[in-house]
């Protein structure tokens, strides 16, 4: 237990959102454009009922990247390694999240399942005759996870993302002629966009942070949700990968396993420790939540969560 002062949780979240002012929510996603740049947020769970929030937690979200932790965890759990390794590689790009530059120099497979490319692959290969089965399934991950029942997603963020989602789209096509997609493009797009829109508070996302790392275990029922090997899985991809192109800097500067999404959203799993869930939807120039890093920076310093 890292033992959380209230108060000073608070100061911190004061301080960090200074930096919103520097950012830019995300525009692709028209829908996206709504959000309040100088909302931040956070919640720490540390099980047993144990949960430090601050800032706007009462706000709901759309998991956008963050979505492709729990597609991967179930396309794994579904699969098998061997076979989702064979549709998606294990090496991190360097390259922005919708980066298509290298997918052309390794037709074969996507670089990794952070990135969108390999996203779309992963979640391609969840089990389902339908894809309204394949996103139940994923809910209801979800919802093992978090205790949360009421989680859903946002229908008109995954309509305003599938509408415009032509970069993504051009993805598809390019990996279905290289035979790594086998499943229809459109209906692929419309259960990967409504993946991303899945909604959540910090508090949802700081309890899937804590069952990724503490071994795949719910800490209230007891379940072994994700298997161990598959938890140690998405930690190191979340290390490697999870930050986009500023994974490298991240992992110095705060050194835990967390993913980000272009909502804003930021989850942390401190191995053995707490989950975090961030919400501050102003944006720097690599995608990631700018308030969002500085208050999990100041957090890892204080608390000296580094894993290095
Ligand atoms: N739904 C978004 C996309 O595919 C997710 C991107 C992100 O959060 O990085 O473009």
């Amino acid at each position: 237990m890292i033992c959380l002062d209230r108060l000073m949780l608070e100061e911190m979240v004061l301080e960090a959102k200074k930096c919103s002012v520097a950012g830019e929510v995300a525009d692709y996603i028209p829908a996206l454009k709504k959000a309040n740049k100088d909302t931040l947020a956070i919640a720490v769970f540390e099980g047993e009922n144990t949960c430090s929030i601050a800032g706007e937690v009462e706000e709901k979200f759309t998991l956008q990247s963050i979505s492709k932790v729990l597609s991967l965890a179930v396309a794994l759990m579904d699969r098998g390694e061997s076979t989702v390794f064979s549709k998606v590689g294990m090496e991190p790009t360097g390259d922005p999240f919708n980066s298509i530059i290298k997918l052309e120099h390794s037709p074969s497979k996507p670089l990794n399942p952070m990135i969108n490319a390999g996203a779309l692959a992963v979640t391609s290969l969840i089990v389902g005759d339908t894809m309204e089965e394949k996103l139940g399934r994923l809910l209801s991950f979800v919802h093992e996870c978090t205790g949360n029942q009421n989680i859903g997603y946002d229908e008109e963020i995954a309509q305003s993302e599938y509408e415009t989602a032509f970069l993504n789209r051009s993805l598809c096509y390019f990996m279905k002629q290289h035979g790594v997609i086998e499943i229809e493009v459109e209906e692929l797009l419309s259960l990967y966009t409504k993946q991303c829109a899945i909604e959540v508070t910090c508090e949802d996302l700081a309890k899937i942070g804590y069952v990724i790392a503490n071994e795949g275990k719910h800490i209230e029922t007891g379940r072994q949700v994700i298997p161990l090997h598959i938890a140690r899985v998405l930690k190191t991809f979340m290390v490697t990968c999870g930050m986009y192109n500023a994974s490298g800097e991240f992992a110095i500067r705060v050194g835990v396993p967390a993913k980000s999404g272009v909502s804003g959203g930021m989850m942390a799993a401190v191995p053995y420790g707490p989950g975090i869930g961030i919400y501050g939807p102003a944006l720097d120039e690599t995608g990631n939540s700018i308030a969002g890093m500085a208050l999990l920076e100041a957090l890892s310093k204080r608390y000296d969560l580094s894993i290095f």
